[in-house]
């Protein structure tokens, strides 16, 4: 079966995760069902094609690790929305465009500015609590800033659904 075989069901059971996750998380769809569709299938045929679900509008490598930022959620989802109301693919949007009191606009790839930028390297890591050690790490979801203290990350980020490897070590 090729690949971009995708059967209603499949976009149908995709779709609604999608929406359980969000309405539970605090997330909106984009409310022309239509085209977030068009962007399930292209989530889909990532998944098949390099296991992982990565972002349809962009080009993944092959390699997951090269790729996780990208990864739908991406990192970038919540930023993208707080800023131009909706992601890179307009999948997600802000409250107000679901509620079609704003429109979403065409707007810059985050990953691309943010690769270009060499800010990034400068950025300065928080200092808290100098000096003090914690009794345990603390774990930050890179998708949706989500914190939490225990020995290891969680399988699955409780807010955004974005799974372990997604979290980093969020250094006082
Ligand atoms: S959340 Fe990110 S990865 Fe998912 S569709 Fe939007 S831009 Fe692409």
């Amino acid at each position: 079966m090729n690949i971009n075989d995708i059967t209603p069901e499949e976009v149908s059971t995709y779709y609604k995760k999608l929406e359980k996750n969000a309405t539970h998380s605090g997330y909106f769809l984009n409310p022309d069902k239509e085209f977030v569709n068009e962007l399930i299938k292209g989530l889909i045929i990532n998944r098949k094609r390099y296991g992982y679900a990565s972002c349809p509008c962009r080009l993944a490598t092959d390699t997951k690790v090269q790729d996780l930022d990208i990864i739908c959620p991406c990192d970038y989802r919540d930023q993208d929305i707080n800023e131009f109301g909706a992601c890179f693919c307009a999948l997600y949007v802000s409250q107000e465009v679901a509620k079609g009191k704003a429109k979403a606009r065409s707007i810059p790839d985050r990953r691309v500015l943010i690769s270009d930028s060499i800010d990034q390297q400068a950025r300065p890591t928080p200092i808290l609590a100098q000096g003090k050690t914690a009794k345990y790490p603390v774990w930050r979801c890179k998708v949706c800033g989500y914190l939490c203290a225990r020995d290891s990350a969680p399988e699955v980020c409780p807010i955004c659904k974005a799974t372990k490897e997604r979290f980093e070590e969020f250094v006082f």
